[in-house]
C-alpha cells in the first residue's frame, strides 16, 4: 500500500514484490513494451557518495546460497574472516538469520568492500548498501497512465539523482492496472519539494511502505524467509498452513482473535499497525519534538453525574480546545464512560467481525455506532 497522506485516492495495495532497487535484478532484459515494469538507472549500484553525511557506513552481506544463513554463523568464524581478509571494518552485527551488517568508518573502504569480487566470490556471499542509507523515495501523483517509467526518468529533473521510476498498479482480476501515483527514488538522505517534468511542477510526497505480514506466523514486520515463528493457519490460527486446514469456515485471526482472516483489512490490530506507520513516517520530526511538551494525563476522579451531562462538559471541552488537550479530553472521557467505551468496542468488533461484503464507510460505522449505544 502506498501512503496517501493529504490525498483522495483509495491506497492501491501493491503486493511487496521483490525490491526493484537491489542493483542484481536491474532490467536489461526488460521489454520496451512494458511501460510499468520499474525503471531503474542504467548500471546503478549503490556505493557511498563521497559527501555522505552517514557517520557510520553500513554495508548488509548476505550468502548467495539462500540456505546458508549467515546470520547463524559463529561469531569466531566471521571474526577471523572479516578481520584477516576486510580492511576498514569496525564491527559486525547480526541483523536476522540471513543477513549481517559490517559497519565501516570510511566510505570508500565501505565501497572497496562492496567491489571485492574476490572475497564474494570466496565465501560465496553478496553485499549491498541497504537502500536506507542514501536513498529516499517520494511519490508524485496525477501521473498521466501513458507515460512510461522510462520516458517519466529521462524527463524528469530534481535537484538530486533520480535512480529509479516505479509506477503503482493495482491488481484488478488476473490484470495489473496502472495508477496515476508514481514512486521515485532519489540519490540522497532528504526529499527534494518538487520535481519537474518539462515545466510542469510535481509536488514530491513521503512514501509509506506498505505494511509487511509473514506468511509463516502472520505476524508483522517481518517476512517469512527470515521468520522465528511457527507455520500458522491464516483461517483458523491453528499450527498448519492454511491448505491443511479442516475447518477453514471457522475463522479466528492469530493476531486479534476476531473471525476473520489473518490478512484482512478487517483486522483491528493490522489497522492500527498501518495507522502506526503511516504517522511514524510522516509526521516523527513534528511529534518526536512536541512530545516533551505534552500535557500529563490528568486522572478525573469517575464521575457521578449521570452519563450525557458527563458526555455534554466534556464535548464542550473539546470545542473549545486545542489538540493536545483534545486528546486527553478524549482519553478521560473514554476512561471515565465505560458504557460510551464499550460502545465503540462493540462497533468495532461488529465491524471486524462483518459477514457480508457491502463497504465500510463513515455513515455505515456512524450508524452502527449509534445502533449499538446503550
Ligand atoms: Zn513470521
Ligand atoms: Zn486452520
Ligand atoms: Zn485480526
Amino acid at each position: 500500500m502506498i501512503g496517501d497522506e493529504g490525498g483522495g485516492d483509495s491506497p492501491p495495495v501493491i503486493k511487496a514484490r521483490k525490491r526493484a532497487s537491489v542493483p542484481e535484478e536491474n532490467g536489461e532484459g526488460s521489454n520496451e513494451d512494458d511501460l510499468y515494469l520499474p525503471y531503474l538507472k542504467p548500471n546503478y549500484k549503490r556505493l557511498y557518495p563521497e559527501n555522505s553525511l552517514n557517520v557510520e557506513f553500513k554495508v548488509f552481506i548476505e550468502s548467495k546460497d539462500n540456505k546458508e544463513k549467515l546470520g547463524n554463523k559463529s561469531p569466531i568464524y566471521l571474526n577471523h574472516i572479516f578481520a584477516a581478509e576486510v580492511k576498514g571494518v569496525v564491527a559486525i552485527r547480526r541483523i536476522n538469520a540471513n543477513k549481517i551488517t559490517a559497519i565501516f568508518k570510511q566510505y570508500n573502504t565501505a565501497n572497496n568492500f562492496l567491489n571485492n569480487t574476490k572475497f564474494m566470490e570466496k565465501y560465496n556471499m553478496k553485499a549491498y548498501i541497504p537502500a536506507a542509507q542514501i536513498e529516499r523515495t517520494g511519490i508524485i501523483r496525477y501521473v498521466p497512465q501513458n507515460i512510461s517509467n522510462k520516458e517519466l526518468y529521462s524527463k524528469l529533473s530534481s535537484s538530486f539523482d533520480i535512480v529509479a521510476v516505479r509506477r503503482f498498479t493495482k491488481k484488478v482480476g488476473q490484470n495489473r492496472v496502472p495508477l496515476q501515483t508514481v514512486s521515485i527514488t532519489f540519490l540522497s538522505n532528504t526529499l527534494p519539494d518538487s520535481v519537474q517534468y518539462d515545466l510542469f511542477s510535481y509536488r514530491v510526497f513521503d512514501y509509506v511502505p506498505p505494511l509487511q505480514q509473514c506468511y509463516r506466523c502472520f505476524k508483522f514486520n517481518h517476512s517469512a524467509k527470515v521468520c522465528n515463528g511457527k507455520q500458522r493457519c491464516s483461517c483458523c490460527s491453528g499450527e498448519h498452513s492454511y491448505k491443511d486446514c479442516d475447518k477453514p469456515t471457522e475463522l479466528c485471526c492469530i493476531n486479534c482473535g476476531g473471525a476473520h482472516l489473518a490478512i484482512s483489512k478487517m483486522c483491528p490490530i493490522k489497522m492500527r499497525k498501518i495507522q502506526e506507520k503511516k504517522t511514524k513516517i510522516t509526521y516523527a520530526s513534528v511529534t518526536d519534538s512536541k512530545r516533551d511538551e505534552f500535557p500529563p494525563l490528568i486522572q478525573k476522579p469517575i464521575s457521578k453525574q449521570p452519563q450525557d451531562t458527563t458526555i455534554n462538559n466534556n464535548s464542550k471541552n473539546l470545542a473549545s480546545t486545542g489538540s493536545p488537550s483534545k486528546i486527553v479530553d478524549l482519553k478521560n472521557l473514554l476512561m471515565t464512560n465505560n458504557d460510551l467505551t464499550m460502545t465503540i468496542v462493540r462497533t468495532l468488533i461488529a465491524i471486524a467481525n462483518k459477514a457480508d461484503d457491502s463497504p465500510v464507510t463513515t455513515k455505515s460505522i456512524k450508524d452502527l455506532l449509534f445502533k449499538n449505544l446503550p
